[in-house]
């Protein structure tokens, strides 16, 4: 018995380790296509991507495999992550089996190619060229989500459950409700107040040299606990975070010379991932269940943005700097007016530049339109139109060109449907966690010390140590004692914006 056990698990770790070396590999294809790769480049490579894709899938379709998870999960002397780690493998085993061989692969060269076709749609400002690209993505993820879905389940459940399990279609309709209704009457207030007192902010947007912003944005990543010497932070078109593993966390940012405030605030978010995924415990990393589940890991990334990352006591201390870095642009600028600047609220038409008042009726409006998509209820012929009526409806704005409206992000290019509600349940998330950190630590007073350690350190031991292998609503029954309620969010917002 025993010798069939040690069997079992040399078996489980022979899996594990060249499952992750296929995905390191898929991993840093991701990366180079969308930070260095020539766009000349897209054919052959996705070529390449969509082999290694199918042996990724082969991987899982190995004899016994089922059988290994099984009784990982069930011996007596296997931990709570080996447990988890045999669950994880066999949702990823039952994923990947579920669907055909040949549509995998094509599935996978598309998607590989399609990131630099979306960038170069989005540069051309034309979406009718992106158009049938996106509709075969969109076609082959509903047929994915049939093959997949379980009794009861519909279509778009089966995305939500690959981004953060537990929440349902019903849920999401029921807490993004609860959502509008609070922030919508907030919105029209902010809309009169800003008609009758506009908030200055014309000196964020002079110019300001690129390789001096590099270097500022670079320090500041450092400030906020991000460890350049297990990390890199690069520039993309589409500011990500990805890892290999926590001793290799890659990071990106974009910068615009007539934009002071968008690489910053980027480079704040994307290190509240990076600091996530470095925080991972050594038996975590690494593994299927490495960085976090998506809600949670967006949790983790508004904290810093918005929740330190705009606060005053995180300013006070290096404000200084900033002015020292730009003179001629912040010299006479006070900390005040800057610290009134980066918290106005004004509907806009970019989701990664909208302030943290009408961010989720941006969620809101990729919610009700991917959800007809999946559905089938909308077609991608009539996406560019149906965005541009939510726009109007929620926000009170009409982009003018694609590239401010629907092809502003990347998600659907990657075939990511469901992706967008982990940012509105991560904004929860992070208020809930706020609330109660400060009943916990002085978050102020560790801000206006510079000491963002103690507050890295208080996220690691609660939160970024798991990984995925805890998720949201395990989480935060954990460390607030509450499942997750919205409620703390608007009240934050209201505290703010009323
Ligand atoms: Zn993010």
């Amino acid at each position: 018995m025993e010798e069939k056990l040690a069997d079992i698990r040399k078996g489980f770790s022979d899996f594990l380790e060249r499952e992750n070396a296929l995905r390191t590999a898929l991993t840093l294809f991701d990366w180079d296509n969308e930070t260095l790769a020539p766009e000349a480049a897209s054919e052959r490579t996705a070529k390449a991507y969509g082999i290694l894709s199918a042996a990724y899938q082969e991987l899982f379709a190995q004899d016994g495999l089922e059988k290994i998870f099984e009784e990982m999960r069930a011996a007596k002397d296997s931990s709570p992550l080996e447990r988890a780690l045999a669950r994880r493998a066999e949702k990823e085993r039952r994923k990947l089996l579920s669907i055909p061989k040949e549509e995998y692969r094509r599935f996978s060269e598309l998607t590989a190619g399609s990131v630099q076709k979306w960038s170069l749609a989005k540069k051309q400002d034309d979406f009718a060229s992106f158009a049938p690209v996106l509709e075969e993505i969109l076609d082959m993820q509903r047929r994915f989500a049939s093959y997949r879905a379980e009794e009861g389940q519909v279509p778009y459940d089966v995305f939500l459950s690959d981004y953060e399990e537990g929440f349902t279609q019903e849920k999401l309709d029921a807490f993004f409700e609860e959502l509008k209704q609070g922030i919508l009457p907030l919105v029209k207030e902010v809309v009169q107040r800003n008609k009758e007192r506009p908030v200055s902010c014309e000196f964020l947007f002079q110019s300001f040299d690129t390789e001096k912003q590099r270097h500022w944005n670079k320090w500041l990543a450092a400030y906020l606990g991000f460890r350049f010497s297990r990390g890199v932070l690069a520039e993309s078109e589409h500011p990500f975070t990805t890892s290999l593993h926590r001793d290799d966390v890659r990071i990106t940012t974009h910068y615009y010379k007539n934009n002071l405030e968008s690489a910053i605030f980027s480079t704040i978010h994307e290190a509240g991932h990076g600091i996530f995924e470095q925080g991972n415990d050594g038996e975590v990393t690494q593994t299927l269940l490495a960085g976090g589940t998506c809600g949670v890991h967006e949790s983790q990334s508004r904290f810093y943005e918005n929740m330190l990352g705009r606060s005053r006591a995180f300013w006070e201390p290096i404000y200084g700097r900033l002015q020292k870095t730009f003179p001629e642009q912040l010299e006479k600028i006070s900390l005040d007016a800057f610290l009134k600047a980066i918290n106005r609220s004004q509907p806009g038409l970019v989701r990664t530049e909208s302030d943290e008042l009408t961010y989720c009726l941006h969620i809101i409006v990729r919610y009700e339109l991917e959800k007809r998509l999946v559905g089938g209820e909308l077609s991608v012929r009539d996406l560019e139109k149906e965005w541009k009526r939510l726009y109007e409806e929620y926000l009170g704005v009409i982009p003018k060109t694609a590239a401010e409206g629907v092809l502003q992000d990347v998600h659907w290019a990657m075939g990511e449907f469901g992706y967008f509600p982990s940012y509105a349940l991560g904004n929860a998330m992070a208020a809930q966690l706020y609330v109660h950190m400060n009943r916990e630590i002085d978050l102020e007073k560790l801000l206006l010390a510079g000491d963002l350690d103690r507050i890295s350190g208080y996220l690691r031991e609660h939160i970024h140590r798991y990984g995925a292998s805890k998720g949201m609503e395990e989480l935060l029954c954990e460390v607030t004692g509450e499942s997750l309620d919205p409620k703390y969010y608007l009240e934050y917002l209201k505290k703010k914006y009323a």
